[in-house]
């Protein structure tokens, strides 16, 4: 970490997590190793019984994987940071570490489609029931925490229908449950909200979209309060074992210098290319909190220090039309995933989201013609002008 104190944000993408290495390196090395040398049977002893740092197993900890886990805990303004080998791994740890059988979660149904199916179909078989809720509804939020109520978790803005949940709010509602706001926050990043700041227990995110930003890395973290929460997580993550590897991490490490940068560009594009979709007359509605009509356009104000780079829109004529565009875009690539340098565009309801079923897709909205974009970084008249000949061939 650099020795100026407070830094701004765009100094911090820059400059956490760099330590202190042999030979002076501007750039953390890669130590590409599963285990460490102990000096001698005392020492190693020591660094199990935990009397002394230093590293043992690359599982347990290491110094590549740990350099990008800080400097994510210092973007979100957390304690510590556990890095996983996928968002979902990063999923998984945190309701590993915080529920038993008998608990009870309530979750919200806008949220990426693999955690609807872990929760009904993993967490159920160990005794953790789930009640699934619009999350933009602070009411529905309340009355679906109950005695055993562990854990509320959101994604906001959620996926892919880009509702928004207020997260002071539903962190009071959770905490008078004596629930943990867990909140995934993959959509935003820390340089457009900061979930820790705003009351939440525990934010994870995929680090394959905006953190790494490059789309050529899968992973996942963890960050966390406290040391005692972040001792009780590292056990867990340890045993179920679902860690990131050290070049993956130095990869991240390296993609979250331009961070800021990025999410410059993608909040900049997304803004035009929504309010050029929003005038178009094959469209039948656009989503982007950046935009008026967006339902919670008021939270999203206050709560984004800008609005993303992820759009969701109808095209006119539903599924049909929303194929045709999808095979007819040049620039655009047809491909899950978000948050890269290059835009991406895809069908949630065949695709991400299918797996979570029809019912609970339609009551979270996300109907059939629904098409998700992930504005890249390339010139935004050029996304615009390929999108354009796409919906004349509609
Ligand atoms: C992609 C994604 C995940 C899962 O991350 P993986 O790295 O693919 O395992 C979780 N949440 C959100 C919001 C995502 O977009």
């Amino acid at each position: 970490m650099s020795k100026v104190k407070n830094l701004g944000f765009d100094s911090k993408c820059v400059h956490s997590g760099i330590g202190e290495y042999e030979h002076g390196p501007v750039v953390p090395p890669i130590y590409q190793t599963s285990t460490f040398k102990f000096e001698s049977a005392q020492h190693g002893g020591s660094l199990f019984k935990g009397e002394q740092k230093g590293y043992i197993y690359t599982r347990m900890l290491n110094p590549t994987i740990e350099a990008m886990e800080d400097a994510i805990a210092a973007l979100e303004n957390g304690h510590k940071a556990l890095g996983c080998g996928s968002g979902m791994a990063a999923v998984h740890t945190v309701f590993s570490a915080l529920l038993s059988a008998g608990d009870h979660v309530v979750c919200s149904e806008a949220v990426y489609g693999p955690t609807v199916t872990l929760l009904k179909t993993v967490f159920s078989k160990f005794g953790v029931e789930t009640t699934f809720v619009d999350a933009s509804n602070l009411d529905v939020i309340k009355n679906a925490i109950k005695p055993n109520t562990k854990v509320v978790y959101i994604e906001t803005p959620g996926n892919p229908t880009l509702a928004i949940a207020d997260l002071v709010e539903t962190a009071k509602i959770a905490h008078e449950g004596n629930a943990q706001l867990v909140v995934d926050n993959t959509f935003m990043s820390p340089a457009l909200q900061k979930p820790l700041d705003l009351g939440a227990d525990v934010v994870l995110h995929s680090l394959t979209k905006f953190l790494n930003g490059h789309a050529d890395v899968v992973g996942g973290i963890v960050i966390v309060k406290d040391e005692e929460t972040y001792k009780h997580f590292r056990k867990t993550l340890n045993q179920t074992g679902g860690v990131i590897d050290p070049f993956n991490s130095f990869l991240v490490h390296r993609g979250l210098k331009t961070l800021a940068l990025r999410m410059e560009r993608h909040c900049a594009s997304a803004q035009k290319i929504a309010e050029w979709l929003e005038a178009h007359p094959k469209i039948e509605w656009v989503r982007y909190p950046g935009l008026k009509s967006h339902p919670q356009y008021d939270i999203a104000q206050r709560q984004h220090k800008a609005q993303g780079g992820m759009i969701t829109f109808e095209v006119k004529g539903g599924f049909s039309a929303g194929e045709a565009v999808m095979n007819a875009v040049k620039l655009s690539q047809l491909a899950v995933s978000l948050g890269g340098v290059e835009s991406l565009i895809q069908h949630p309801a065949s695709m991400t989201h299918a797996s979570m079923g029809k019912e609970i897709r339609e009551t979270a909205g996300i109907t059939d013609g629904l098409v998700r974009l992930s504005v890249g970084i390339e010139n935004v008249e050029d996304i615009i002008a390929d999108l354009k000949q796409a919906l004349d061939k509609v």
